[in-house]
């Protein structure tokens, strides 16, 4: 009996199966190679609470075929793996774009079209590719290099799918309660559970349906294309009228949604009008200005390569300043944000560790809402709309949602230049919330990280999105983190804050592995479980 106990306790466990926690695998596996061990396999469990592993809500069928990456695929992914996944592109290619075609819509043949030269001579590094294509790629690597080490040997590996709600420390062990009622008892366990997420608006549903208003909280559960199918339905139940659509946070999920919107051509069609609103006003930018970019200098940075004394309020002061410096001159974000991050970037390295660390909490997420930038092909839909006299940006802040004496709903907000509550003046009847990730001060956090906080297993740090870890990635023994919740650390000298971006997951993942590899193995040899 003692023995069955034991066999059943894993050794890592993993809370979320997205690209962190498959990276890590990964890594840990390539780390471990040739290293067997006869008397014992190390035993790994993958927890994910979708019925889908290894690649996480962007990358997985919970975004779906037809969206696409944020950035060019050289600036998501680097070398060596954009080298490895381009080959492994070049020769999938003939199904994946079958997909895409199945898929999407007009748009997505658009973007076929668009780009069918580049496609056919493998020209992949500037393409904005549909990111599901990457996430059917690190599904194979995972499952491919998870199987060669279990014909070896060397470990087991268990999926479970169901959600961990609350982890309690048991002697030197972590029990794991899933929503089923079952625990997983583990030595180690990461939290490999994403960005939190999204902050609901307008009641507590992720969709609310009433007659004349279909408001949707959160648009990729339980996946998207299950929202899209419920936004048709209601368009069907009105068809005597044309709708007003709402999208509420203008960043990369706001673009997207407006353009999947548009993809499907019988949503497409019964659209009057889109409005955005946003507390700037402003849209991501998609266009480099090659001539203006010349005249742009971050002087105010600049002036501060032979400053002595610096700290982080201070480089954050000058980068405020040459962003501003960049709007006099109406130079958009995808024209400077390389200029201004390498000379903000080119200062850290003269900061100590308690600045570095404030420079990651407090500054580095703001600076980056300021740099915001988007995909050509995302933001040419709104330009066309723009022609048509069919789009409306509100510079503001979502109060409400009130109903008008005919049944029809309005938008009440805070409008940014006035700071005086104001309802638009036209009807909604479609609103989308993309206003981003809750932090992890309020009280709508999920129950697994309320109740690490609460006993003391894990503290927020003061970039509220993420929490204090060691170098070993440990916010206490044994419980680690990857992935965004490690915003606001410190790691090898380095300041992160923005860790939804793939190559820092893939540089913090390799970190943990090699952490895993210290834990488990001495000199070579794997060893005993206490
Ligand atoms: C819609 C969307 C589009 C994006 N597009 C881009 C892009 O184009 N480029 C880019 O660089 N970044 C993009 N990102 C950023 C993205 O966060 C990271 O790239 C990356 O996916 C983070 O990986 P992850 O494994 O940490 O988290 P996730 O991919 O979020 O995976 C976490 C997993 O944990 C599971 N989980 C959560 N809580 C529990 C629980 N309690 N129990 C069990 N399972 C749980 C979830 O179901 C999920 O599968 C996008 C993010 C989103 C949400």
């Amino acid at each position: 009996m003692q023995s069955e106990i034991k066999n059943n306790i894993s050794d890592i466990t993993f809370i979320g199966s997205g690209i962190s926690s498959s990276f890590t695998i990964l890594h840990f596996l390539d780390s471990i190679e040739g290293q067997t061990n006869a008397d014992r396999q190390i035993c790994i469990t993958i927890i994910d609470k979708y019925n889908e592993f290894h690649t996480g809500i962007p990358y997985g069928s919970r975004s779906g075929f037809s969206v696409h990456l944020i950035t060019s695929l050289k600036n998501f992914l680097p070398e060596p793996e954009l080298g490895k996944f381009v080959h492994w592109l070049n020769n999938n290619k003939n199904w994946l774009l079958e997909e895409l075609k199945n898929d999407g819509g007009a748009l997505a043949v658009d973007w076929l079209n668009i780009h069918a030269d580049k496609i056919a001579k493998n020209d992949w590094e500037d393409l904005f590719i549909p990111r599901r294509f990457f996430g059917c790629y690190i599904d194979e690597k995972v499952k491919n290099k998870v199987q060669e080490f279990q014909k070896q040997g060397v470990v087991s590996v268990k999926y479970i799918q169901g959600e961990v709600s609350d982890i309690e420390k048991v002697e030197d062990k972590y029990e794991l309660f899933l929503e089923s009622d079952t625990s997983v008892l583990s030595h180690k366990v990461v939290l490999s559970v994403g960005s939190l997420p999204v902050n609901h608006l307008w009641k507590k549903e992720d969709l609310i349906a009433e007659n004349n208003l279909l408001f949707v909280n959160a648009p990729y559960k339980p996946e998207l294309k299950e929202t899209l199918r419920k936004i048709e339905d209601f368009t069907d139940q009105l068809p005597e009228k044309k709708i007003n659509v709402l999208i509420i946070g203008a960043n990369a999920s706001g673009l997207e949604m407006l353009y999947k919107l548009n993809d499907v051509d019988s949503i497409k069609a019964r659209v009057n009008k889109f409005v955005f609103l946003s507390t700037q006003g402003l849209l991501p930018d998609s266009v480099v200005d090659e001539e203006l970019k010349k005249e742009y200098t971050p002087y105010n940075l600049q002036a501060l390569a032979t400053e002595k004394s610096l700290t982080a309020q201070i480089i954050a002061d000058a980068t405020y300043k040459d962003l501003d410096h960049a709007d006099e001159m109406n130079l958009g974000a995808a024209s400077t944000v390389e200029i201004i991050s390498r000379a903000f970037g080119s200062l850290l390295g003269s900061l100590n560790e308690e600045e570095l660390k404030k420079f990651a909490c407090l500054h580095g997420n703001e600076i980056g809402r300021r740099q915001r930038c988007a995909g050509f092909h995302y933001s040419k839909t709104i330009d066309a709309l723009k022609q048509e006299g069919r789009f409306d940006h509100i510079a503001g802040r979502f109060s409400d949602i009130k109903k008008n004496d005919v049944g029809e709903y309005l938008l009440e907000y805070l409008d940014t230049t006035s700071q005086k509550n104001v309802m638009y003046d036209d009807t909604v009847h479609l609103v989308i919330n993309c206003i981003g990730s809750t932090n992890l001060n309020k009280s709508d956090i999920p129950d697994l990280l309320k109740n690490v906080i609460n006993k003391g297993y894990a503290r927020p740090n003061d970039s509220k999105i993420g929490f204090e870890v060691n170098e070993s990635l440990e916010t206490s023994k044994n419980l680690h983190i990857v992935g965004p919740l490690l915003a606001g650390n410190v790691f090898e000298g380095k300041a992160v804050w923005h860790l939804e971006h793939c190559g820092r997951i893939i540089w913090l993942s390799e970190v943990l592995s090699e952490r895993f590899k210290e834990y488990f193995f001495k000199e070579n040899e794997l060893n005993q479980r206490s």
